[in-house]
């Protein structure tokens, strides 16, 4: 331990974006006059309308969170059977999947990118396979043709959980019109947020009614309910908050750069440190700061060094889906990822982390690499 790299305070992986004050309040003293909370309120629909122009995208519709809107979306979609997914993913991707009675197969990752791997994707289907749930690891894009192409030729469906890809462009296409649905997660801890809130972006327009009827109960007219629905409606408070955090969200993003730059600068070409290449082709929006370990060993060493010195790192994602105690499958089909997630440690990034935080950051680490004996 190095004593002077302590830092005063503790340094989390994330911290939410607020926008300005007065600006947030303003919109409250208008929900306290409408007296109109929820269930698709003039704050819900010009939210709606602004999302598809940054976004650049069609269809979309607002819901209560992120995984809801997936739950939801699968729904919808009307899937049976088997979905092939990744175990490399946040616990609601899966948990997704099996509340709608879909049985989920797990395809290995790409050891680069830690999206699935599409090269593994045909050998698991089955004639009972339905769709593919692939998810932007990180907001790093999935191979987006390979992807499409099998599904195509296997008349699969294909869902992007997008959770983590706000505002991120692949050949200036934004990442929200790609397949027949992708997910977003407006959750505090995200880039971009509503408080808790999600976003469905699709490209079949007919799909909009049975949306809108499955997050509210499955009513279609007052004295109609054709679903078997839940209540997964995004309310006027949260569309304030997404109104407000929408006009910063670029600022954010460039602060996200400068400490991700940063982090590339001091950490490139450092032994036993591996660090997640963005691709030439797109818009990044520097959702987190990955690095991979050269072995599970080092992993936890660093981890629990970090935090002794009030840096709060993150084992995104450890253990994998499928290790789960809830669900019953071992992990073992997917090495790749089993390995990924034993190395894989996501280091602090937000927008309000300053470079010389993360420089202090990146003194800790090379210290301890040092200091580290097998
Ligand atoms: C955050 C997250 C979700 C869930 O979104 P919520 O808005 O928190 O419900 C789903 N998948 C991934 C990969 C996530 O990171």
């Amino acid at each position: 331990m190095k004593k002077e790299l302590i830092f005063d305070h503790s340094i989390t992986v994330t911290q939410p974006s607020l926008p300005n004050y007065a600006s947030y309040i303003a919109y409250v003293k208008d929900i306290w006059e409408r007296k109109w909370l929820t269930n698709n309120g003039p704050l819900h629909e010009e939210f709606k309308n602004r999302l598809k122009s940054y976004l650049s995208t069609t269809n979309v519709e607002l819901f209560t969170n992120g995984h809801l809107a997936l739950e939801i979306s699968l729904k919808a979609l009307e899937l049976e059977g088997e979905v092939i997914t990744t175990p490399f993913t946040f616990a609601s991707t899966i948990h997704a999947i099996k509340n709608c009675n879909l049985e989920p197969v797990f395809c290995d990752i790409d050891p680069v990118t830690y999206n699935i791997d599409p090269t593994k994707i045909e050998e698991l289907i089955t004639d009972k396979t339905s769709a593919i749930v692939a998810v932007h690891v990180f907001g790093n894009p999935c191979e987006l043709e390979a992807i499409q192409a099998i599904a195509t030729k296997h008349n699969l469906k294909v869902i992007y959980d997008a959770a983590h890809a706000f505002g991120v462009e692949v050949d200036g296409n934004g990442i929200a019109n790609y397949g027949d649905v992708s997910m977003f997660s407006f959750h505090a801890t995200k880039v971009f947020h509503s408080i808790e809130g999600g976003m469905l972006s699709f490209s079949d327009e007919m799909l909009s009614p049975i949306l809108n009827a499955l997050k509210n109960f499955g009513i279609t007219s007052p004295e109609t309910v054709d679903y078997i629905g839940t209540n997964a409606k995004m309310n006027e408070f949260q569309s304030a908050m997404g109104l407000c955090n929408l006009e910063i969200v670029d600022k954010e993003i460039s602060s996200r750069k400068n400490a991700y730059t940063r982090y590339m600068e001091e950490l490139t070409g450092l032994d036993d440190v591996q660090l997640l290449k963005l691709p030439e082709n797109i818009k990044p929006n520097y959702a987190y700061f990955p690095i991979l370990l050269k072995d599970h060993k080092l992993r936890n060493f660093l981890s629990d060094r970090l935090t002794k010195y009030n840096v709060i790192a993150r084992k995104y994602f450890y253990p994998l889906c499928s290790q789960f105690e809830c669900y019953d499958y071992d992990g073992n089909e997917t090495p790749v990822a089993l390995d990924v997630s034993d190395r894989i440690l996501c280091l602090p990034m937000h927008a309000n982390l300053d470079v010389k935080e993360v420089s202090q950051i990146c003194d800790i680490i090379r210290y301890e690499l040092g200091d580290y004996s097998e």
